[in-house]
């Protein structure tokens, strides 16, 4: 099945899954925290898997079936590996476009320093682009690169692009506890992304079963820490730690608009107090929370912050 869904999705809302890589995975890493499992041979050269036809048909026929309230938000190539080593990813856009509704592409970046990835990537609408790790050691560590690939042109492949494309521009960084969540990585990440400038970026941690066991998400404090870094290197920033809120934003229900809010990013107490007031509540809700062990409560640079638990119990 080349196309699913429509699936919720809180970056692009009703998002239609395009995997324009036949079975099993091909990929230019091997990530640790990878859900699709491991890379057999990770390598750099791109394949013809499925004809633009076949999929512009396919993608067709899958949209006749779907309700009107059920039309996506984004058609997006997310892939059984890594969408760009599709030699006719172009060509795949170009038709699809042609259904009238907006392309997303989620790529592990490593193949932009290639001009023709990157061309065929700009006539995406909106894209997000891998950027782990901030040297090559935590790299290599992380997303266990094939061979060839070197650190430096990655980040040469990263700046051109970002120079260049007009579309919705994300980061994604997915965080691993003691692999690449040290405040040295952190900050060089939030120092490489923010010269990107894009629109907004996500830090993520693993939620499924990864590649490797032994992975896990950092601590709250951590995502705490990166979240702030990020900020103060000013970018717009946001967490995806697993909690799909159905509205991130003010619904008037306080229950749910602290659940949803502290999924995205920490709320300062003084924040929180001022919803509360607003609702007309009292921290006894917050207390609740912290019980149950929804939210949790943490510290930076003296202020206390809450967060939406996402540790597993
Ligand atoms: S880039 Fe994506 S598909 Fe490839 S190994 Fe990493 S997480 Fe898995």
């Amino acid at each position: 099945m080349i196309s699913f869904g429509p699936v919720p999705s809180r970056r692009l809302g009703k998002s239609l899954g395009i995997n324009n890589i036949i079975r099993p995975k091909v990929c230019s890493y091997n990530c640790i925290y990878c859900q699709v499992g491991k890379t057999r041979r990770p390598g750099l050269t791109r394949q013809s898997f499925f004809t633009p036809e076949q999929i512009f048909r396919e993608v067709t026929e899958h949209l006749k079936k779907l309700k009107s309230k059920d039309r996506p938000d984004y058609m997006t190539f997310v892939s059984n590996g890594e969408p760009t080593l599709d030699i006719n990813l172009g060509r795949s856009i170009e038709l699809l476009k042609g259904l009238g509704i907006p392309i997303a592409a989620i790529t592990n970046s490593s193949m932009l320093p290639d001009p023709d990835v990157r061309h065929e990537l700009m006539q995406a609408d909106w894209v997000s682009l891998k950027v782990d790790a901030a040297d090559a050691d935590s790299w290599r560590k992380v997303n266990r690169p094939a061979e060839g690939l070197r650190f430096e042109t990655l980040l040469e492949g990263l700046k051109l692009f970002a120079g260049e494309y007009k579309g919705d521009l994300r980061t994604e960084t997915l965080l691993c506890k003691g692999i690449n969540d040290s405040q040295e990585n952190l900050s060089g990440v939030a120092e490489i992304i923010s010269s990107l400038a894009p629109g907004r970026a996500y830090i993520s941690i693993p939620i499924r079963p990864p590649a490797e066991n032994s992975v896990m998400p950092p601590d709250l404090e951590t995502m705490n820490l990166a979240w702030q870094i990020f900020r103060e290197a000013g970018i717009e920033t946001e967490l995806l730690t697993g909690f799909e809120g159905i509205d991130t934003g003010f619904t008037g229900n306080i229950y749910e608009d602290i659940l949803n809010i502290t999924a995205v990013h920490p709320l300062r107490e003084d924040a929180l107090m001022e919803l509360l007031a607003k609702s007309g509540a009292n921290f006894s809700i917050v207390e609740s929370l912290l019980s149950q062990r929804l939210i949790r409560r943490t510290l930076y640079q003296g202020k206390k912050f809450y967060l939406r638990d996402f540790q597993i119990k």
